[in-house]
């Protein structure tokens, strides 16, 4: 299914068999879920996508080649892969491994990143190639379905969550996939859930206190106590300062989003005392080993809605209109 334009739907084409090169695997892909940031990528509020695109980054499926090996300072990770294998590929698919950021274990910010589904074709596809750096082996516990949405949500949502520290009453924004995940790994590490909805959502705060929360409500009000750190998982600027008045001295907002609206201004007073406000970008690869060590643990999990690779454009309709009843998966291969 390909992008040519933001704006406009998917379109079913075929297209050649893509080969591994260098340091790449080939990977015939079995299940791809899809992210809030494919909808932002196909409504052209990301910048600069590649054109034509193959959207996805949340995707499994196997080995079926690997290219030459390259030798580098980087290591030459793939060499944990073998044909046959089964593989994750994340967002993040390619870093220089040399800048500022790289060089500081903070890979998440490389100046010249390539991104899944973005800068580099992704997984609403029969097949894939990608950078066997930063592709992950994957938790046997879970099928290819089950596991998909780990692989952005869940990863992401963690690095989000360790933004936190050791915050014990931790508000919640938003209660998409991602907060979903991260809602049971904090559980699972005795944090106490805050679970804040749109104001009147009774649907979605029900859902919140089924998941654990001690608290839910509706975004505009105040929890029964002062939070120590909260995380924005919707992407509406306005929760930012709605988050810094439910903190206590010194917590933090982290915000979760690659995109969100803008930021109202706000007195001061609302972030005196320390609070801070941040944003969590992409992932680090260790991230990604941290959660998918942890996930089978808790055991974290996934509630899906599963669609042929050809129905890609009705998935993404029902994700826009919040008409799905899980992470909406596509459906590709099965081995
Ligand atoms: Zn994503
Ligand atoms: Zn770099």
């Amino acid at each position: 299914m390909v992008l040519d334009k933001a704006g406009t739907p998917l379109v079913l084409r075929d297209v050649p068999k893509p080969k591994s090169g260098r340091g790449q695997v080939l990977v015939r892909v079995n299940a791809c879920a899809i992210c809030r940031t494919d909808l932002h990528i196909v409504d052209g509020e990301l910048p600069d996508p590649k054109l034509p695109l193959i959207l996805g980054h949340q995707i499994v499926g196997r080995i079926e080649e690997i290219g030459e090996a390259v030798l580098s300072s980087l290591g030459i990770r793939h060499s944990s892969f073998a044909v046959g294998d089964r593989v994750g590929i994340p967002w993040l698919g390619w870093t220089d491994g040399d800048c500022a950021y790289c060089r500081s274990n903070r890979e998440n910010l490389c100046d010249h990143a390539k991104f899944t589904g973005y800068n580099i074709d992704g997984g609403y596809a029969e097949f894939t190639v990608a950078d066997a750096r930063f592709c992950f082996h994957l938790p046997g516990k879970y099928n290819d379905v089950d596991v998909a949405p780990l692989l952005c949500a869940g990863m992401l949502g963690y690095r989000s969550y360790r933004k936190t520290g050791d915050a014990r009453r931790l508000g919640i924004y938003g209660f998409g996939n991602a907060a979903r995940l991260i809602v049971q790994v904090a559980l699972y590490e005795k944090k106490e859930i805050y679970g804040f909805t749109r104001p009147g959502d009774r649907a979605d705060q029900t859902a919140a206190r089924s998941l654990g929360a001690v608290w839910a409500g509706g975004s505009d009000e105040m929890p029964p106590e002062k939070l120590d750190a909260a995380i924005i998982f919707a992407p509406v600027g306005g929760l930012v300062p709605a988050a810094l008045r439910a903190l206590a001295k010194g917590g933090i907002v982290a915000c979760g989003g690659i995109h969100m609206s803008d930021i109202p201004s706000f007195p001061y007073v609302d972030l005196w005392s320390e609070r801070v406000v941040c944003s969590v970008a992409n992932l680090t690869r260790q991230d990604g080993e941290e959660f998918l060590g942890l996930a089978p643990r808790v055991p974290v999990k996934t509630k899906t809605e599963t669609f042929p690779l050809e129905e890609a454009n009705t998935a993404l309709e029902k994700f826009r209109a919040g008409k799905l009843s899980g992470t909406a998966v596509l459906v590709v291969g099965k081995d």
